[in-house]
C-alpha cells in the first residue's frame, strides 16, 4: 500500500475539516455511499430506482449540483416519484417548465426528457432480457457497463448519456465507482495530485482512480466524492480552478504539483 497515497486522502480530509468542511454529513446526503453498502449488502434497486439514477446523472451535466440538491424534494414530485409507466405518459412541456421554473435545467435538458420515454424503454428492454437492470449492471465492470450503455454503436445505449454520465448514473444506483468529470481530472492531473498521466481520457482515469481506491483500501464511491467536494464550487471549493492553496496541507506536504503564475506553490 502507497503511504503517500493514504497521506493524500487522509491530507484532503483534515482540510476540510480545518475549513470547517463537513464533508461526512455532505457525502450523506449525496446518497451514493449509502446506496453502495446497500448495494454490498444486496439490495435489489427496482426500476424506478434506476430511472430516478438515470435522470440525476443527466440533471447533473455540466452545471454545479448545489442547485439540484436544494430541489430533490421538488423534482421528485415533478418527475412523479420516478415512477416510469408515470414518466412514459408525462407531458414533456410540462417536464421542461417545471423543471426550468425551480433552474434545474442544463444545456441538454430538452434532449434529455424528449428522450425520456425512449430511454425508459430501452430500461425495460434490458429488463426483459436480463430479468432487471440489477443484473444487467452486474454482469461486466462498472465501466464496461457505462461503455455500453452510453457508446452509439451499443444496442443497449441510453440517449443523452455520454460516459462519464453514465458512471455517475452507476452510481446513483450504489456501483463503486468514480466520475471522471472536471474536477476529479483537474485535481489528480499532472499539474496537481499527478495520479493522472497528461491527456488522461475517462476511462483510462476511472481505471488509475479504481486502482488508487484499491490500493488504500478505501471504497471509491466515498473517494470520489470527498475529492469531488474538495473542488466543487457549491461546497468546499479548495482545489477549485483558481485553488485556494493556502487553505491546503497537501501544499505543506510537498504533494501537489501546483505552482501558480509566479512559479510558486
Ligand atoms: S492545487 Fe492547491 S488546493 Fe489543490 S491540492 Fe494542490 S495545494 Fe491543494
Amino acid at each position: 500500500m502507497a503511504t503517500n497515497n493514504i497521506k493524500i486522502i487522509e491530507l484532503i480530509e483534515k482540510t476540510l475539516t480545518q475549513n470547517n468542511i463537513d464533508y461526512n454529513s455532505i457525502i450523506d446526503g449525496f446518497g451514493q455511499l449509502d446506496a453502495s453498502k446497500k448495494r454490498g449488502e444486496g439490495h435489489e434497486f427496482t426500476l424506478s430506482d434506476h430511472v430516478k439514477a438515470l435522470l440525476l446523472s443527466q440533471l447533473s451535466n455540466q452545471r454545479s449540483w448545489g442547485g439540484i440538491a436544494k430541489n430533490l424534494k421538488n423534482l421528485k414530485i415533478i418527475f412523479q416519484d420516478y415512477n416510469p409507466e408515470k414518466l412514459k405518459e408525462s407531458d414533456t412541456n410540462y417536464l421542461l417548465e417545471n423543471i426550468r421554473e425551480i433552474k434545474c435545467g442544463n444545456r441538454k435538458i430538452k434532449y434529455q426528457i424528449l428522450n425520456l420515454r425512449e430511454n425508459i424503454k430501452q430500461f425495460e428492454k434490458i429488463v426483459t432480457k436480463y430479468g432487471s437492470m440489477d443484473n444487467f449492471i452486474n454482469l461486466n465492470s462498472a465501466e464496461q457497463t457505462a461503455e455500453l450503455l452510453s457508446n452509439p454503436k451499443s444496442e443497449y445505449k441510453i440517449k443523452e448519456l455520454g460516459f462519464t454520465l453514465a458512471m455517475e448514473y452507476l452510481r446513483n444506483v450504489g456501483v463503486r465507482s468514480v466520475k471522471p468529470d472536471l474536477h476529479i481530472l483537474r485535481i489528480c492531473g499532472t499539474d496537481r495530485l499527478d495520479l493522472f498521466p497528461l491527456k488522461t481520457n475517462p476511462l483510462q482515469a476511472t481505471q488509475i482512480f479504481n486502482e488508487f481506491c484499491k490500493d488504500i483500501e478505501r471504497n471509491t464511491t466515498y473517494v470520489d466524492n470527498l475529492v469531488w467536494i474538495f473542488g466543487a464550487k457549491d461546497y468546499a471549493n479548495i482545489c477549485s480552478k483558481v485553488p485556494k492553496c493556502e487553505l491546503c496541507l497537501l501544499r505543506t506536504e510537498g504533494l501537489c504539483n501546483f505552482k501558480n503564475d509566479n512559479g510558486l506553490q
